[in-house]
């Protein structure tokens, strides 16, 4: 039997975002946390196999037309499959630095400065309480920082997100404990702002 939905190979080693994101989180955090999700996921389109005709972003945009039955399962592992899939592509090896492109003149547009992106960003995901993500999306023609619980991406409420960052404690607790905020600033050196250019780009269509 072949299963709807598969989780995507890390696009580069487990130790490549040290020491900013650790090898021990990265691996738990892919292997067993994502994929998790995806195993759920499938467990919900065994019930419906209609569903796995969907992508799992379409499936998160019309959570409405999901079956009663497995539509909480869907938000979650659907989100939970989704926004990790972003999450692994928004990173990468020697990432970080100042934004470049479009994104970059949009975030000193609506922002006045990436600094002052990066605190408005990291003081709101710091607050998320609980698990959840800290987002940027683009709303209304300009850029947005919003945070969302649990495995909630914003497109199901119709915007397509430009960058996320998983707040959950899997996501941070094995190095950096309880201090959230330190993991926030250290994530900003690993953002690959080419696949956020790219995500941008859609953004906006
Ligand atoms: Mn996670």
């Amino acid at each position: 039997m072949t299963v709807a939905y598969e989780l995507p190979p890390l696009p580069y080693d487990y130790a490549a975002l040290e020491p900013s994101i650790d090898e021990a989180t990265m691996k738990l955090h892919h292997d067993k946390h994502h994929q998790a999700y995806v195993t759920n996921l499938n467990g919900a389109v065994e019930k419906h196999p209609e569903l796995g005709k969907k992508s799992p972003e379409d499936l998160l945009k019309d959570l409405a037309s999901v079956p009663d039955d497995v539509r909480k399962v869907v938000q979650n592992n659907g989100g939970g499959h989704v926004n990790h899939t972003m999450f692994w592509q928004i990173m990468k090896p020697k990432g970080g630095g100042e934004p470049t492109g479009e994104i970059a003149a949009q975030i000193k547009a609506d922002f006045g400065s990436f600094e002052d992106f990066k605190k408005q960003f990291n003081e709101a995901t710091a607050k998320q309480f609980g698990s959840g993500w800290g987002w940027l999306i683009f709303d209304g023609g300009k850029l947005k920082v919003v945070t969302t619980a649990n495995q909630d991406n914003p497109i199901s409420q119709g915007h397509y997100p430009i960058l996320g960052n998983d707040v959950w404690e899997h996501a941070y607790y094995l190095k950096y404990q309880n201090k959230r905020p330190d993991y926030l600033a250290a994530w900003w050196n690993t953002v690959n702002w080419d696949e956020v250019n790219k995500r941008f780009a859609t953004a906006k269509k």
